[in-house]
């Protein structure tokens, strides 16, 4: 019975084009994963510097990819070709597979959505990058739940092997083998969360890095020993607050608060010193100022 209601379906286009929302650090690096791996790329944000920085840092990453022959010359030049840019959302109009990975905020992204699908094929995949909303829920905002998926990149998306693929209580079989099959395109290993808050990575790291900031909050260490001890005690390569630092304290914080909500339960409760951070707009590497200071040449402990 399911198989014949799904044959009611129109197949799944062949992915060729995938949209990016979003140009931050995700964005840009989804997009530069998807056109080294073959895929023509249109990225959308709300702001042209953000595109051109995303740009420079993608034409920068592939530098260094020829610089280490992992990648010709030539190769990086035509991946570079099929990436596009602009701000409106019609730069869709021809992608299969949309992936949204702009800020971790549900209002937004919900605005977002109902863009992209006034904007795409009716057949078109959307999927959202999102570290920890409900993807079911999101799916909910589009005219397409079947046709929605999570689709959650680690960072940095060049480097990491990882894809989580999370499905939403309407995600249709097709749908997930299609993005199934982007991801291993994209040279990556996937692996099936449910659709629970914050899925399995950063249902795990997140509840780790914020009580490494109420490790901080009451003193216990400081930021170069929390940092020190658990590199060296308990083999991490980056320490807790450097991790912050590196995945945004906006985007820890508002996971946190997903948790928080989504589970009920105190124990996620976001630290008061990480919402203080994010207050002063101090959100780690991507402005310069976190729990490390990186206007310096070496980055420098802030307390
Ligand atoms: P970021 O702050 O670096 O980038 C967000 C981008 O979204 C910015 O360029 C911003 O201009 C853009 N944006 C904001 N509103 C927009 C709108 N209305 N339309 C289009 N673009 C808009 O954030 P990021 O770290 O790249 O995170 C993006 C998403 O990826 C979030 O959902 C986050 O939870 C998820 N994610 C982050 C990490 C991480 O380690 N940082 C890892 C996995 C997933």
């Amino acid at each position: 019975m399911i198989a014949a209601a799904e044959h009611e379906h129109p197949p799944i286009p062949e992915i060729k084009c995938i949209g990016v929302v979003g140009a931050g650090q995700m964005g840009a690096g989804i997009a530069q994963v998807a056109a080294q791996s073959g895929f023509d790329v249109q990225m959308l944000d709300v702001n042209q510097e953000r595109l051109d920085a995303a740009l420079a840092h993608i034409k920068r990453g592939f530098s260094r990819l020829v610089q280490r022959d992992a990648l010709s010359e030539a190769d990086a030049a035509h991946a570079l070709e099929r990436i596009q840019t602009g701000l409106d959302y019609a730069i869709f109009h021809d992608c299969e597979l949309v992936v949204e990975a702009a800020s971790e905020n549900e209002q937004l992204k919900r605005k977002i959505f109902e863009s992209v699908v006034a904007a795409v094929k009716p057949d078109a995949l959307i999927a959202t990058n999102t570290s920890s909303i409900s993807v079911t829920r999101l799916a909910a905002a589009t005219d397409r739940p079947e046709r929605f998926i999570g689709m959650h990149f680690m960072n940095p998306v060049p480097r990491m092997q990882l894809i989580e693929i999370i499905r939403g209580i309407a995600t249709q079989e097709d749908t997930y083998q299609a993005i199934k099959q982007v991801a291993e395109k994209m040279g990556k290993v996937s692996v099936t969360a449910e659709d629970f808050p914050a899925f399995i990575v950063n249902r795990i790291l997140l509840p780790m890095v914020n009580e490494a900031v109420y490790t901080l909050l009451e003193g216990v260490g400081n930021v170069e020993s929390i940092d020190t001890a658990m590199k060296l005690g308990a083999n991490h390569p980056m320490g807790p607050l450097e991790l912050a630092d590196f995945i945004g304290l906006d985007t820890c914080l508002a996971i946190m608060q997903v948790l928080y909500e989504g589970l009920n339960d105190s124990k996620y409760r976001p630290c008061p010193l990480l919402a203080k951070y994010v207050e002063a707009g101090w959100l780690g590497r991507k402005t310069k100022r976190g729990f490390y200071d990186y206007r310096g040449e070496v980055p420098v402990p802030t307390r």
